[in-house]
């Protein structure tokens, strides 16, 4: 039995779900479990976190007790001056909120070197390369849980945010003062360098650009990497916003459009955030800040597929669903992708061939892409203007005979309602519509060309812009034949 001082202090997090079915276990009850979890593993509790979800959905959706862990765990200690060293989760199901919280807090737990955090399956290495797999896997789950999500935003921010009023701080590049109207000076560098970044342009080549065209942050700085990283990486130039970590979205899952001009399509600056996101799952395992370092040094994942790939074994009828891991075997030439041991947190029952794996999924995602070019292409502008244009001019004939008595509350509001409901649906369709459009001129006509002579973090963009997932099911006992038809690619949007 280690002595007291040889234990590893930790923090117990536990939180209260406004899912209020799923509640079937108290806070107490999981810090109890946190306790025990920690007991086995060589750690001890020295403060408990508890978060309740419950009322913050009314009042402040702020979870407090996060944020206090994500300060303690960058400060490796608590504000009393207790040394912190890890987390326990044991309910890690209430860990994560949304998924711009899952790479926050993998970002303060690996802050420093050793860190320790347990789930229920015991200690997990965060400092793995499997941790960008799971940081993206909290993006798919958030797509999936993105109208929980919008609810608890509609809770707190919808009035700001419908209003899509820009907000305090220093006048961003682009924009003139009035943080509305371009800057005609600044816009054009800009829209060019978002361009030339999703195709391939390194920052520091940017930055260089920018150094000897004179051109100077809106403080009257000097560019450097991590100011024009923040800066392409903004949302504002499609008139997007991000709120801790995530686009502001309305009920229907599109991103609130700003009042300001815009310098790129969404499409062009989702080419860039998708770039800049499988970059930065490589920053976290090597526990450097992104952005101090050259953007070559990000480039060096090894394999294509990492992150993308998940387990399709069934066990008990639960989908295994863990990342799988690159691999070797002294008989198989190529690498191997196999889901990790039960330890690891897999099912340790599944492995594929990764160079027919590579090749196979190239080829889905190169088909795709064309295919979507093509559509692009030939598919006439969005027809719906007109129903629009209709849907209004019959608004206001229905709010012109109301205001002349002609008609009586009762069937004017239920009827306007119905009109506002249809507009929204059109609203939605044409902002898909032309997403589809701008994703596919973002991709280039070449793609096929270009793929042999990309850089492989430029080939996994693009792979992880066009899929979520590809699930690899079994194939049965032994060795058999590679069978694509085992692979189910998971794409994004249509
Ligand atoms: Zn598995």
């Amino acid at each position: 039995m280690a002595s007291d001082d040889e234990l590893i202090p930790v923090l117990s997090y536990a939180r209260i779900s406004s899912d209020t079915e799923k509640d079937e276990h108290g806070v107490e009850d999981q810090h109890k479990l946190n306790r025990s979890t920690a007991q086995r593993h060589g750690c001890k509790v020295v403060a408990e976190i508890t978060d309740n979800d419950v009322s913050a959905a009314k009042a402040d959706v702020t979870r407090d007790g996060f944020e206090t862990m994500l300060r303690a765990l960058r400060a490796g200690r608590l504000p009393d001056g207790q040394v912190v060293r890890g987390v326990v989760v044991v309910a890690d199901d209430r860990l994560v909120r949304r998924a711009g919280d899952y790479e926050r807090f993998v970002d303060a737990l690996t802050y420093d070197d050793g860190r320790v955090y347990a789930d229920a399956k015991g200690p997990k290495n965060l400092y793995s390369e499997d941790v960008e797999a799971m940081g993206l896997f909290g993006v798919v789950i958030s797509k999936i849980e993105v109208r929980k999500i919008q609810r608890r935003l509609r809770d707190n921010h919808r009035s700001r945010a419908e209003r899509g009023v820009p907000v305090g701080g220093t006048r961003p590049f682009g924009w003139n003062a009035d943080k509305k109207t371009l800057n005609e000076a600044e816009a054009p560098y800009l829209r060019q360098a978002i361009r030339d970044f999703a195709r391939g342009k390194s920052l520091t080549a940017i930055c260089a650009e920018w150094r000897d065209a004179g051109v100077k942050t809106t403080l009257g700085n000097d560019w450097t990497l991590r100011s024009l990283k923040l800066t392409l990486w903004n949302p504002r130039s499609c008139g997007w916003r991000r709120y801790r970590g995530e686009i502001l979205r309305d009920e229907e899952g599109n991103p609130i459009v700003g009042q300001w001009e815009t310098v790129v399509s969404p499409g062009e600056w989702e080419a860039v955030d998708a770039l800049f996101r499988a970059r930065q799952g490589r920053a976290v395992g090597t526990g450097q800040e992104i952005g101090e370092v050259l953007p070559e040094n990000f480039s060096q994942a090894r394999h294509l597929l990492t992150g993308l790939l998940r387990c399709g074994r069934s066990h008990d009828g639960e989908l295994c669903g863990t990342a799988l891991r690159v691999s070797r075997h002294k008989d198989v030439k190529s690498h191997l992708y196999v889901c990790p041991s039960k330890a690891a947190g897999g099912c340790g029952g599944l492995g594929r061939r990764g160079d027919l794996v590579d090749e196979y999924v190239t080829e889905a995602v190169l088909a795709k892409l064309e295919e979507r070019q093509a559509r692009a292409a030939s598919v006439e502008p969005w027809d719906g203007e007109d129903r629009i244009k209709r849907l209004i001019g019959k608004r206001s004939t229905l709010t012109d005979r109301w205001e002349e008595d002609e008609i009586s509350d009762d069937v004017y509001f239920p009827r306007v309602k119905k009109i506002e409901t249809q507009l929204k649906e059109l609203r939605a369709e044409k902002a898909r519509w032309e997403a589809r459009a701008a994703r596919a001129e973002a991709t280039g006509g070449d793609v096929r060309e270009r793929w042999s002579t990309m850089h492989l973090s430029q080939k996994r963009a693009l792979l992880f812009e066009a899929l979520h997932a590809v699930i690899v099911s079994p194939s049965g006992k032994g060795r058999k034949p590679f069978n694509p038809d085992l692979l189910k690619p998971v794409w994004k949007e249509d």
